[in-house]
């Protein structure tokens, strides 16, 4: 017997229809990327992403056809996720940090037909462009006014480009597994793999983020996502506050400390949302100031294990810390630290060493602890193993790749090292790659790096394994100072001294001018491991 409900696709589009009727005049501000502070409404958002959809038809783009971005968090950007996904093209959100020469591979790898880009970024497409066959079209996220000279093919500035289109369109209607987005994960080695979203994911991923325990910002709350739209996903606030009638302050290209304070500050941010550089870059530019944030009340940090000196700062401050985990694949949210009921009441250390977990999972997200070998591990907070996880916003396949990268029970191996708890509270330990094996065991570089940058002179440390004749590897730490200071390789060590098992402790301590990154800001060790390599 089946159920007599209506069939009621979920659509992506549904989302900015629904903040339209219910939440119409909701603000979304902007700091544009010419400079002075913008305001629109999901009203005025959905109009004109309606016009873009329009003008996209009009074009010949189809159901199925992408349409990439490069573009930093605007109104602009929101409104072409949307106009692009409500004809069932598919938004390809490309991160400009990449290098030029990955950025071609990827849109080529995609075929987009059309790039919409903001000014930002003209100088590298035009370096590129030659090398982009599929492209048909620049479209440059400004107005005529600012409109630069560029030699991009059939280069028109969005707003003269929508003033083409009436609005006088309806969203097209398709099956709710078509795809709505794609983006391009930046593994450290290998070709970049295309993660692909569908409306249904997205639309259900909106849900796992709106839970109260997870993202949770509600219609009295305004939500600064300093994560670009072009990360993951957008961590899924471009679906989730609209969703919820959430009033939103997009940054624009400026995420130092000063510029997100600004905004935070003057436009009365209730909950935020970034990678833990922001929020040090945040915390330093308060600290000189001696600033406070009044109405911030939950700030969510994922994307790279998060300082427990960050931690601290926040909680100090009364603000609602929430340590997340996820990856790309998982459209992203995997876990979120919102203390459980059994651990509201706890204070100093242990308060600490909670939040400093990467929290459980919601509903919809599914996961199991494994060895090499695929048996299951116990969920006993002290056992590390390989981290898999099912569900239904998560990849079951990349973008042309015939490989099957999910096990015989249907889940996707993640590639982090992990404890869970028998609260189903997560901690990474490393990802698979990156683990130290130290005379057979696992030693976390994340532990030893976490400990390291809580010395108050270091600014960012990493730990690699170097091979060993006897241990097999032996960790090394290497450390960036803070401007200014200086370190020794003994001051370091006696710092960790007795907060580590002996074992854990690094053979040596290297210092760099700068520890080298991902274009979404992870610690690229592969460099590092090649930098010390013998
Ligand atoms: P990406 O797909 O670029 O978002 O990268 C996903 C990877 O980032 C995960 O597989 C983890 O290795 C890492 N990651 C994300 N969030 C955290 C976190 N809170 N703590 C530690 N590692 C994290």
């Amino acid at each position: 017997m089946l159920g007599l409900m209506q069939d009621w696709p979920l659509l992506c589009h549904r989302i900015i229809d629904h903040a339209a009727r219910i939440h119409a005049g909701r603000e979304v501000v902007t700091r544009s990327v010419e400079g002075p502070i913008h305001r629109t409404n999901y009203a005025e958002i959905r109009g004109r992403a309606l016009k873009l959809a329009q003008r996209l038809d009009r074009q010949g783009i189809r159901l199925g056809d992408r349409v990439a971005t490069l573009a930093w968090n605007t109104w602009r950007h929101l409104e072409a996720w949307y106009g692009i996904m409500g004809i069932g093209a598919v938004c390809h959100t490309v991160n400009p940090r990449l290098f030029p020469d990955q950025i071609a591979w990827i849109i080529n790898h995609a075929t987009d037909r059309i790039v919409m880009t903001d000014i930002t970024f003209v100088p590298i497409l035009e370096k590129i462009a030659g090398r982009l066959p599929s492209v048909e079209r620049y479209v440059v996220l400004t107005d005529g006014a600012h409109m630069p000279r560029t030699s991009l093919k059939n280069a028109v500035a969005y707003e003269d480009w929508i003033a083409e289109a009436d609005g006088d369109f309806a969203w097209k209607t398709f099956d709710e597994n078509t795809a709505a987005a794609m983006c391009y994960t930046s593994g450290t080695t290998g070709d970049p793999k295309g993660v692909v979203y569908s409306h249904r994911s997205n639309v259900l991923h909106s849900m796992i983020v709106n839970n109260a325990d997870a993202l949770g910002a509600g219609s009295k709350d305004t939500l600064l996502p300093v994560v670009p739209l072009f990360h993951a996903n957008s961590w899924g606030t471009a679906f989730s506050a609209p969703s919820m009638g959430t009033r939103l302050v997009m940054p624009g290209a400026r995420l130092d400390g000063a510029s997100v304070y600004e905004l935070l500050s003057g436009e009365k941010v209730t909950f935020a949302a970034g990678v833990p550089t922001v929020w040090l870059m945040l915390l330093q530019h308060m600290e000189t100031d001696n600033l406070k944030l009044p109405d911030l009340k939950v700030v969510i940090c994922g994307g790279s294990a998060m300082p427990r000196s960050i931690i601290k700062a926040f909680d100090d401050m009364g603000i609602e810390v929430r340590h997340a985990w996820g990856m790309t694949e998982m459209s992203p949210r995997g876990t979120v630290g919102a203390l459980q009921g059994a651990f509201s009441h706890l204070k100093g250390d242990a308060r600490l060493d909670r939040l400093q977990m990467q929290g459980y999972a919601p509903f919809m997200v599914e996961m199991k602890l494994t060895d090499d070998a695929g048996n299951e591990l116990p969920w006993d907070g002290k056992t590390p193993g390989r981290l898999k996880v099912r569900g239904p916003a998560i990849s079951a396949a990349y973008y042309r790749v015939d490989d099957d990268i999910l096990d015989e029970e249907g889940f996707f191996d993640t590639g982090d090292v992990a404890t869970l708890d028998s609260y189903g509270y997560l901690r990474i330990t490393d990802r698979s790659k990156d683990v130290i094996k130290s005379g057979g065991e696992w030693i976390s570089s994340i532990d030893l790096e976490n400990l390291a940058v809580g010395h108050p002179k270091v600014a960012e440390a990493a730990v690699i394994g170097l091979p060993h004749p006897k241990w097999g590897e032996r960790p090394l730490l290497i450390v960036q100072v803070k401007p200014g200071e200086s370190v020794t390789r003994e001051e370091m060590l006696d710092f960790m001294d007795g907060k580590i098992a002996k074992w854990w402790m690094p053979d040596d301590v290297a210092f760099v001018d700068s520890i080298p990154h991902t274009a979404t800001g992870k610690i690229l060790k592969a460099a590092l491991r090649e930098q010390f390599k013998g």
